[in-house]
């Protein structure tokens, strides 16, 4: 007979077969620069496999570089300058030898304002990946992948019956499930979340969260949060980041989420945290 842990995860939608095995994602000694101005300094980071780790801190000091630099979109501003190594389950996503796609294809990023292909349908939003990674699929595959995408996203049940209109008629919250959706599609090992809620009402805001908690059981998630509450409530890993008068940002304290928000070990983790800054 079943335990009641696992009749509680059968109802779930399943965990693809082909799912890729959960990587871990560790940033080494970053330090990034927009021309001569360094933003971050010798940021260090375990992200661990399977895990929600939520990038916490005031505005300016560096959470969006951070996670951009995570997938190399650092890189598509001209000024930008980076040292240090991002490592994927130990392999540095800035080798020289690794194609750029890899590393994108590997680790999918979620932006605040929710951002479809407003004219393509629906399906043809999920599906976009595939064209960009040049993965070839026959129509019942990808037939079989729009709904196993929109399933986990979340939001199948809400748009099986209209997948031909188009994404930009879905409400805000639909709209960024949508965007899950498309990230999920290629098969990420690891999926980044700048403030996914942000531009969300509440409702929308709790129906993303528990996507999130779900998702993480295939693909690891790292989130910019600045609601607090939301980084208490789907996270198991944190990053307090701070950049101090003109100073380029650091993180201050990383830990646990229940040991940092219970039992700050810096008092300026423990200001923020609690609402004081
Ligand atoms: P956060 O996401 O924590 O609010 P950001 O990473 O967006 O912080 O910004 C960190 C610092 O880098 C800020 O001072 C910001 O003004 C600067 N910055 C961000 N993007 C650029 C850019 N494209 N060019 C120059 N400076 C930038
Ligand atoms: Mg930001």
């Amino acid at each position: 007979t079943p335990t009641q842990d696992e009749t509680a995860t059968d109802l779930l939608p399943a965990v693809p077969a082909d799912a890729p095995a959960l990587a871990q994602l560790e940033a080494v000694g970053v330090t990034a620069w927009f021309g001569q101005r360094k933003v971050l300094d010798r940021v260090s980071l375990t992200m661990p496999a399977g895990g929600i780790t939520a990038l916490i801190g005031p505005s300016g000091c560096g959470k969006s570089t951070f996670l951009r630099i995570l997938n190399r979109m650092h890189e598509l501003v001209p000024s930008a300058a980076l040292a240090g190594e991002v490592l994927l389950d130990g392999e540095d996503i800035y080798d020289p030898e690794r194609r750029l796609i890899d590393a994108r294809r590997a680790i999918g990023m979620v932006f605040q304002k929710p951002n479809p292909f407003p004219a393509m349908s629906i399906r043809e939003n999920v599906l976009a990946g595939l064209k960009l990674t040049g993965t070839k699929a026959s129509r019942s595959e990808r037939d079989a992948l729009v709904e196993s995408c929109l399933t986990r996203a979340g939001l199948w049940t809400e748009v099986r019956d209209r997948l031909d209109a188009p994404g930009g008629g879905l409400s805000g919250g639909q709209q960024q499930r949508l965007c899950i959706a498309r990230s999920l599609a290629v098969k990420p090992r690891v999926l980044l979340m700048d403030e996914p809620c942000s531009a969300l009402d509440p409702t929308s805001t709790r129906v993303i969260e528990e996507t999130m908690v779900e998702l993480a059981r295939e693909v690891t998630i790292v989130i910019v949060t600045h609601n607090m509450q939301q980084a208490a409530r789907v996270s198991d890993t944190c990053a307090f980041f701070l950049a101090a008068h003109g100073t380029p940002g650091v993180i201050v304290e990383h830990g646990r989420t229940d040991a940092m928000f219970g039992s700050p070990q810096d008092e300026r983790t423990s200001d923020y945290v609690n609402g004081r800054f």
